[in-house]
C-alpha cells in the first residue's frame, strides 16, 4: 500500500478516505442514513459511532476525502458553506476579538459577519489582501484571524497566500482561506502556510448545482479537533446522503476543472478581443494585474470569468440573451451559469462598496461550464451582438 502522501491527486480525489464497505464488499462508501447507533453494552458503542450529529460514516468519508486532498489534517463538513465558516469563527474568536477579512469576499460571509458576529462583540476590518502593505495596516494585536479569497469573486484579484500567511503570523494571527473558486486542485492554501480552508462545497467540489454544503480543513489537528467538537455542540452537519453525493462529485474534479479551465481560457481570450467587452477579469489573461502571481500560486486559472459591457441596460439583454448559460446565481456546475452580480449575487452588497471594487453595474459573470467551447463561445457572440 502506498500512503496518500505518495499518492497523486486524482488518485486522491478517486480513493481518499475510501476502502470497500467491510460488510458487504460495497465499492462505494454506503450511505449510513441513520441517527443513531446500537451499543454493546452501557458507554460501549459496537462500531465507535455513538450519534449522528457527532459522527457518520459516510460524512467522515467526505471529511477524509478532503483532508487529503487539501494536504491538511483535519476536514469537518457542514451542511452549508457559511455553516461552516460560522463555526471557524467559533472556535477562533471571542467577544472582544478583531477579524481582518478581504474586502470583496463571498458577500453572504460579510453579511453574517455583520449581522451576527459583531453583535457578539467581534471587530471586524475590511482590507484589499491583494495589498500586503494594506493586510499589514489592518492588523492590530487583537487580530485573532485574518480571513481571504484568492481568486475574488467576481473580480478576480488574486492575494499571495504565502504573503498573507506571514503578515498573519507575525501577529499572532490564523490566516484562512476560502478556496471554493480555485478548489485544491489548483491551489492548496495550507501548503503555502495558511492554517485554515474553508469550502463551499456547494460549488466545484459537489459540481452538479444538486446540493448545499460546506467544508473546513485545518493544518493542524489540535484546531482541527476543535472544529470537529463544533459539529458536535452545534449541529450544522450536511445529511449522509448530501455527503455521498460530494463524495461522487470530487471523483471527477480533477477532469472537470481541467475542462473548466481550457473553455473559460478560450472564452476569455474571445472576450478580450470583442468590441462589447470593455474589460475582461481573468487570471488567465497576462493583462490580468496578478497574472504572475496566479501562474505561480495556481496550477489553472478557474472556470470563472467577469466582464464589462458598458452599461446595466445592455447587462442585462447580454444575460437574458443566451441560450446555453442559464441566468442564475451560483457557480461551479457543470453546466454555464451567466449573471449581473451587482443586481443578483452581490445585490445586498452596498452601492458605496460596490464602487470601491470596482464592481461596475455593467458587470457580467459568467460560471463556465464543461460543455463544448465553441458552442459557449457561439451563444455569447449571439447574445453581444443582439445587445
Ligand atoms: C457560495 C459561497 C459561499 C457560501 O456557501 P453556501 O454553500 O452557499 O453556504 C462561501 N464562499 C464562497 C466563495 C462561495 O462561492
Amino acid at each position: 500500500m502506498t500512503t496518500n502522501d505518495e499518492r497523486h491527486f486524482d488518485t486522491l480525489a478517486i480513493h481518499a478516505g475510501q476502502e470497500p464497505d467491510p460488510t458487504t464488499g460495497s465499492v462505494m462508501p454506503p450511505i449510513y442514513q441513520t441517527s443513531t447507533y446500537v451499543q454493546e453494552g452501557v458507554g460501549r458503542p459496537r462500531g465507535g459511532h455513538v450519534y449522528a450529529r457527532v459522527t457518520n460514516p459516510t460524512r467522515t468519508v467526505l471529511e477524509d476525502n478532503l483532508a487529503a486532498l487539501e494536504g491538511g489534517s483535519t476536514g469537518a463538513a457542514f451542511a452549508s458553506g457559511l455553516a461552516a465558516i460560522e463555526a471557524l469563527l467559533k472556535v477562533t474568536v471571542d467577544a472582544g476579538d478583531h477579524v481582518v477579512c478581504g474586502e470583496s469576499v463571498y458577500g453572504g460571509t460579510e453579511r453574517m459577519f455583520r449581522k451576527v458576529w459583531t453583535r457578539f462583540g467581534v471587530d471586524f476590518t475590511y482590507v484589499d489582501t491583494s495589498d500586503p502593505e494594506a493586510l499589514e495596516g489592518a492588523l492590530r494585536p487583537d487580530t485573532r484571524l485574518v480571513h481571504i479569497e484568492t481568486p475574488t469573486n467576481p473580480m478576480m484579484d488574486i492575494s499571495d497566500i504565502e504573503v498573507c500567511a506571514e503578515i498573519a503570523h507575525a501577529q499572532g494571527a490564523l490566516l484562512s482561506v476560502d478556496n471554493t473558486f480555485a478548489t485544491p486542485f489548483l491551489q492548496r492554501p495550507l501548503r503555502l502556510g495558511a492554517d485554515v480552508v474553508v469550502h463551499s462545497t456547494t460549488k466545484y467540489l459537489n459540481g452538479h448545482s444538486d446540493v448545499i454544503g460546506g467544508a473546513v480543513v485545518t493544518a493542524e489537528p489540535e484546531l482541527g479537533e476543535r472544529v470537529r467538537d463544533q459539529q458536535r455542540v452545534s449541529g450544522g452537519v450536511p445529511s449522509p446522503f448530501d455527503s455521498w453525493l460530494v463524495v461522487r462529485g470530487i471523483k471527477t474534479l480533477h477532469v472537470r476543472m481541467e475542462r473548466h479551465c481550457e473553455n473559460a481560457g478560450v472564452i476569455a481570450r474571445y472576450l478580450a478581443g470583442h468590441p462589447v467587452a470593455e474589460r475582461v477579469l481573468y487570471p488567465g489573461l497576462p493583462d490580468h494585474p496578478q497574472h504572475d502571481l496566479a501562474k505561480r500560486q495556481m496550477s489553472g486559472f478557474g472556470g470563472m470569468i467577469a466582464f464589462d459591457v458598458g452599461s446595466f441596460q445592455r447587462a442585462k439583454r447580454v444575460a437574458a440573451a443566451t441560450g446555453i448559460f442559464a441566468l442564475a446565481e451560483s457557480l461551479g456546475g457543470v453546466e454555464s451559469l451567466i449573471e449581473v452580480p451587482a443586481a443578483m449575487t452581490h445585490a445586498s452588497v452596498s452601492a458605496e462598496a460596490r464602487e470601491k471594487i470596482g464592481l461596475t453595474m455593467g458587470l457580467i459573470r459568467l460560471s463556465v461550464g464543461i460543455e463544448a467551447h465553441n458552442d459557449l463561445v457561439a451563444d455569447l457572440e449571439q447574445a453581444l451582438d443582439g445587445a
